[in-house]
């Protein structure tokens, strides 16, 4: 049971309907009907390079790209079949990468997985299991996991969070992964806490997840404290969810493992433990289709299935009201113009937007309400800095600390005026970031 007696939480916010309507569908398995489209960049470093050619045969688990560098990732193959192509595929970022594209033999065959004992391995070869399985943080950043697990020797990481709030509206990959996997997810956390040697393991969910953080404390045993949080978006980020749970707050330009944390998502425990455990890489993973789609619910999906694939196989979508398809949630989510675009290791959802719910209106003049301020997580000043965007005032949105945004779009969200404000902040980054370049 939590010691804590009163629930957590963090300044600003928004409390957006969470629109959970899969919550009550259990994973179910589906294999792909066609080719897979498989990018060699789905981490955030250097891209994998490819180690097979066109016309190869390959099985499920088998190297396709070998990472470069440290901070970079391998990427496998997600089941047997022909490589027809190695060129440049979709990502879901809006972005093309080099990528391979596999025709599925039907057979699904493996290579062979070498199991290991957790318990006989050194925390070297446990965290090179990782690197070599691909696992990456499968929460939406995508950064190569056992990188996350090697801090530098000066930082004294005392505290692992694990991350199971999904506050994004609509999703539920995590939710089912918490319900229906909960021995993975603490094995998992147990072994990465080990590695890390920390004092303190902690699992953060919100409040309207109760039925997960029974199954999780119940099967933790008290190894992790499972804390519930307000339902509150974006509890889920890794700054917030960090100062509800420890108190502590992460420095503006710093990161988590500065004052002594580390943060995994709870799909990411169980990919750690399939990978040092079975030896198996990440190839697949728990999606959740909604919105609609004619048979919405949580898939466990392999990575390179492209939406057309999957729509087609969940009986197609609502006929004429699907306005937007979106990878992720629709907060922080990415549009999709193309639905050759396929899953990739950092996919928690597939949402197909209703009409009604997708409708955007001209922006008007900011009033000066003051909304986007109390809102804003990171206590940036959004009008200011969009202005500043708008303006070309690049100087100045960096002395507003724009790069600090964790693109939430609790402000756009508020904001009574219709402004995106959240767009102009991006742009204000990337701009930002070129200059510094
Ligand atoms: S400025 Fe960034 S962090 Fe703040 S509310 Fe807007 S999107 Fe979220
Ligand atoms: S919420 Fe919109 S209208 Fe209000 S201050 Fe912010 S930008 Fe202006």
């Amino acid at each position: 049971m939590s010691l804590l007696t009163k629930k957590p939480s963090f300044q600003g916010g928004i409390h957006p309907s969470d629109s959970k309507l899969t919550r009550d569908s259990g994973i179910q398995d589906i294999y792909p009907s066609g080719s897979l489209v498989i990018p060699l960049s789905q981490h955030i470093g250097a891209p994998a390079k490819p180690v097979v050619e066109e016309g190869d045969e390959v099985k499920l688990g088998q190297k396709i790209g070998e990472s470069q560098g440290f901070v970079s990732s391998p990427i496998h193959a997600s089941t047997s079949g022909e490589v027809i192509k190695i060129g440049k595929v979709h990502h879901p970022s809006g972005s093309e990468v080099e990528g391979v594209k596999i025709a599925p033999d039907g057979e699904d065959n493996p290579v062979d997985f070498q199991e290991r004992n957790p318990d006989e391995l050194s925390n070297d070869e446990i965290l090179e299991r990782i690197h070599g399985a691909g696992v990456v943080g499968m929460g939406g950043a995508a950064f190569p996991t056992h990188v996350k697990l090697s801090p530098p020797e000066e930082k004294n990481i005392d505290t692992l969070v694990i991350n199971g709030a999904e506050c994004e509206p609509y999703l539920t990959s995590d939710f089912r992964l918490m319900l229906e996997e909960p021995e993975k997810i603490i094995k998992g956390t147990q072994l990465i806490a080990e590695v890390l040697g920390v004092e303190r393991v902690y699992l953060g969910i919100e409040d309207n997840k109760p039925e997960a953080a029974k199954e999780i404390r119940t099967h933790a045993d008290g190894s992790i404290e499972v804390v519930e949080l307000p339902t509150k978006y974006p509890q889920g980020w890794e700054k917030t969810l960090i100062q509800a749970l420890t108190g502590r707050e992460v420095p503006v330009d710093g990161l988590p493992l500065d004052i002594g944390v580390v943060v995994q998502n709870v799909a990411t425990v169980t990919a750690i433990w399939d990978a040092v455990r079975f030896g198996v890489p990440l190839t697949e993973r728990v999606v959740t289709a909604t919105g609609t789609f004619k048979k919405p619910g949580n898939y466990r999906v392999r990575i390179g299935t492209q939406w057309k694939d999957l729509i087609d196989q969940l009986g197609g979508l609502t006929e004429g009201r699907t306005a937007k398809l979106i990878d992720g949630g629709p907060m922080m989510g990415d549009t999709q113009p193309d639905q050759s675009t396929p899953v990739v290791k950092s996919t928690s959802g597939l949402l197909a937007l209703r009409e009604e719910t997708a409708v955007e209106r001209d922006p008007s003049p900011c009033i000066r309400c003051g909304k986007c301020v109390d809102v804003c997580p990171a206590n940036l000043l959004p009008t200011s800095i969009y202005k500043s965007v708008e303006s070309g005032d690049i100087e100045q949105a960096k002395e507003l600390n724009a790069t600090a945004c964790c693109e939430c779009g609790s402000c756009t969200y508020v904001c009574p005026s219709e402004i995106p404000l959240v767009q102009w902040i991006v742009q204000g980054k990337s701009e930002i970031e070129e200059r510094e370049e």
